[in-house]
């Protein structure tokens, strides 16, 4: 065991705060990773003040942080994917049971034995597992990810969450040249998914209710762009689209986007807002669409992504912060005001 310089929450209302914690020593299969850039996805905020108390409540002190890339420090005997100095990177997940049908498909995400990078029964230590808002991570090599050497580095960390959270419901659901899709919600997770939708050549429609957002959400690669508010130009894109993904942070409509889409459209709820929302069943059952919710992606579906970013030199838009800037930067989130990631620069841990 050794110690990890980290910044952890010690409950729902504080704030978060330099601390200590303890990391294992790499087993034969781990690969110990220092981090050089982790993102502030919303979920993070979530977790720290336990909005999501009814599913996953959180345990005290949370260090979160699940967009994590940095360099390979030390590696177990086993290891044969990564060695000490490559780039390496983690995102939700850091171990599963390795033999369910859903770890057999490559779609560990679904495991029932899931282990989540945070906030989650830690096997090793016991207590519960700590995120990327530290020094160093002790991961096994299973879930640990290859970064495209061309990627900016703190551009890249956010593609672990935001970006697999986005491109895997557009595989799924075909995302592809020829279709209209809509993206709601132009934060952390929407702007990838304007990048995304566009890469795999659809026609995107962003939804926001940022005005101030426009001109970016045309320069990701938007077609149109559509102030949420704005009934008259909603009502124009009725019935139309064949796939929206719904990113959006907090409670709100999502009936009107049912209804923009056309027969057997698919709606997908990657956001996960605090409280239920309410469903009208004839906004489904008239053109038989349907709504789905989608969680992250499996590893070989990440190493794809990260790929594919790589390729097309895709990386999400930062603001890289000093990890001092931590709290201001969630208040920040909740008032929709980065463009379009926070990405928190882990050197600047070292001075604490
Ligand atoms: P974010 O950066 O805060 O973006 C959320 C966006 O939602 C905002 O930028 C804003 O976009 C819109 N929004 C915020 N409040 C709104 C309101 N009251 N009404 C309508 N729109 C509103 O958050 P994020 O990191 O992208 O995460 C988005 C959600 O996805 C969070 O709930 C997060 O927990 C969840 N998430 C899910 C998964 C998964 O696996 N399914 C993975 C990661 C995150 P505009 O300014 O453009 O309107
Ligand atoms: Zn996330």
């Amino acid at each position: 065991m050794y110690n990890a310089k980290a910044y952890s929450a010690a409950s729902a209302t504080s704030p978060l705060a330099s601390s200590t914690i303890a990391r294992r020593d790499p087993t034969q299969t781990d690969v110990q990773i220092e981090i050089l850039f982790c993102g502030i996805c919303h979920s993070d905020l979530h977790q720290v003040r336990n909005e999501w108390s009814g599913v996953m409540p959180t345990v005290y002190p949370c260090v979160p942080g699940h967009e994590i890339v940095g360099r390979v420090a030390k590696v177990g005997s086993a290891v044969t994917k990564f060695k000490p100095g490559d780039l390496a990177a983690v995102g939700c997940m850091v171990d599963s049971d390795h033999t369910c049908p859903d770890c057999q498909a490559g779609l560990e995400q679904f495991c029932p034995n899931l282990t989540l990078t945070y906030n989650f029964p830690d096997k090793h230590l016991g207590g519960v597992t700590y995120g990327g808002y530290s020094d160093s991570v002790v991961v096994d090599e299973r879930f640990v990810l290859r970064v495209p050497s061309n990627l900016n580095l703190a551009g890249a960390a956010p593609l672990l969450c935001a970006g697999i959270t986005t491109y895997s419901p557009m595989r799924h659901w075909g995302v592809t040249k020829g279709k209209k899709v809509g993206i709601v919600g132009l934060g952390g997770l929407g702007h990838m998914g304007v990048k995304f939708a566009h890469a795999l050549g659809a026609y995107v429609v962003a939804f926001t209710t940022s005005p101030g957002k426009k001109e970016d959400a045309l320069r990701l690669g938007a077609d149109e762009v559509v102030i949420s508010s704005n009934a008259g130009e909603m009502a124009k894109h009725a019935g139309s689209f064949d796939f929206i993904l719904d990113a959006v942070s907090a409670n709100h409509d999502i009936n009107a986007y049912i209804n923009l889409l056309r027969r057997d459209g698919n709606i997908t709820l990657v956001g996960a807002p605090e409280k239920p929302m309410a469903l009208s069943a004839f906004g489904l059952i008239m053109g038989r669409r349907s709504l789905s919710g989608s969680p992250i992606g499996g590893i070989p579906e990440t190493q794809e992504m990260l790929d594919f970013c790589g390729k097309h030199n895709i990386t999400s838009d930062v603001e890289v912060i000093p990890i001092q800037k931590v709290n201001e930067a969630y208040e920040r989130l909740l008032k929709s005001d980065v463009k379009y990631r926070f990405s928190i620069d882990m050197a600047s841990l070292k001075s604490e």
